[in-house]
């Protein structure tokens, strides 16, 4: 208790220029801009160590773009042209990145409420607290997993994970495996257990968009960018209908996937009981694991005097606060274009939200 309190009182002391909360690549390039700018910053993070959502992710990780679209600014991504990085090495880079430039973090310091006192920010965290004039939120888009409500309802000894758990097939029991979910987390779980020779279920719509990593000699980003779709912005008539769509596969040969003789396209899962899992293309009670790769809710609550969008992220052009001077976001999906949430594209955000500040001084 004590520990606690001189905690608090030792950062009460110490108000900052800028705060950022979260140190993924959407933090550390906003904090790049600001090293630049000669600014004084803190980034406090939840987690223990740099790379962690990167490191906590399954094993067989590897990125869908090639290490010329992985630069962040300042320092490029330390692998040959048309390579594949797998999670390891993003985590190592984003490391070097830190050390490189030396920027200062607290580690374990999840914040839990922000609010704006006397045109101060208040921020909390379950063992201190801070203070800031202007505050920049970097805490990505993963926020809670969601898993469908009949999960609740399934035996208790079929083992359920979320896809945030995985990391690999040894995590499972002998049996029948489900994989619901037809996302990039989704297909590429299904294909990596499938490869084991189980049976493995699959739970989701068949009309999966999937796109090859590269096409005629080309990778795939370098097609998005010769034909600008990595331009398009929310803000156009296509850029809506793109960011409001479901987001194609990568990568994964989806239709060979699905042809696999121990592959079992099931169509949606529509409920369960001790016994069995009710799917749109019938009943099966002989599953023994369950990957749930059915994606994360946005979690910004903790804010306060903030508005929402209908996917309760916050609301914001190109990153600045619609409600609250001072206060910006950064590493959301789709917060300018599709590119605002990869490691090559966060930059231009990072550019625009520090051309901002300085205009606004
Ligand atoms: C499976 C998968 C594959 C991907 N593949 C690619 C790819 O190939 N290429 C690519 O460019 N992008 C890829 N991405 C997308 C993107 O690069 C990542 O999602 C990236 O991690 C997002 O970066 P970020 O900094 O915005 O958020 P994160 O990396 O999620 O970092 C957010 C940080 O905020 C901290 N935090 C969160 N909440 C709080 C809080 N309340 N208080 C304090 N700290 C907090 C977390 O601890 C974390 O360190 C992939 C994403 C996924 C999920």
């Amino acid at each position: 208790m004590l520990h606690i309190i001189i905690t608090i009182c030792t950062h009460l002391g110490s108000m900052k220029e800028f705060i950022i909360i979260g140190a993924g690549q959407s933090g550390l390039a906003m904090a790049y801009n600001l090293s630049k700018n000669n600014k004084d910053y803190l980034i406090l993070d939840a987690n223990e160590h740099i790379g962690a959502p990167w490191l906590k992710r399954w094993d067989s990780l590897k990125l869908f773009t090639p290490t010329e679209y992985n630069h962040l600014p300042g320092m490029p991504f330390p692998f040959p042209k048309g390579y594949y990085p797998n999670k390891y090495e993003v985590a190592d880079y984003l490391k070097s990145y830190v050390e490189k430039f030396s920027m200062p973090i607290e580690f374990n310091q999840r914040i839990t409420s922000v609010k704006k006192v006397d045109g101060i920010f208040e921020i909390t965290s379950g063992t201190a607290s801070y203070q800031a004039k202007q505050l920049i939120i970097a805490t990505g888009p993963f926020h809670t997993p969601y898993t469908p409500a009949c999960h609740v309802d399934i035996a208790e000894n079929i083992t359920q994970l979320h896809s945030e758990n995985y990391k690999s097939p040894e995590q499972l029991q002998d049996g029948d495996c489900l994989v619901v979910g037809a996302g990039d987390s989704g297909v590429q779980i299904l294909s990596e257990i499938a490869d084991t020779g189980r049976k493995v279920h699959f739970s989701g719509t068949d009309k999966i968009t999937a796109i090859p990593q590269s096409f005629l000699g080309k990778t795939l980003w370098w097609w998005f960018t010769k034909i600008g779709f990595l331009s398009v912005t929310r803000f156009s008539k296509m850029g809506k209908w793109l960011s409001k769509g479901v987001q194609p596969v990568i990568g994964t040969d989806v239709k060979s996937l699905l042809a696999k003789t121990n592959v079992i396209h099931m169509g949606r899962t529509l409920s369960a009981d001790e016994t069995s899992i009710k799917f749109q293309k019938g009943s099966i009670s002989s599953i023994k694991n369950i990957i749930w790769a059915t994606g994360f809710k946005p979690n910004f609550f903790w804010i306060e005097d903030i508005s929402f969008d209908e996917m309760n992220y916050p609301s914001n052009y190109r990153g600045v606060s619609k409600d609250v001077d001072g206060l910006y976001f950064i590493g959301l999906p789709w917060l300018y274009t599709r590119g605002s949430a990869t490691l090559g594209g966060v930059w231009k955000d990072a550019k625009y939200l520090m051309t901002h500040i300085q205009e606004n001084k």
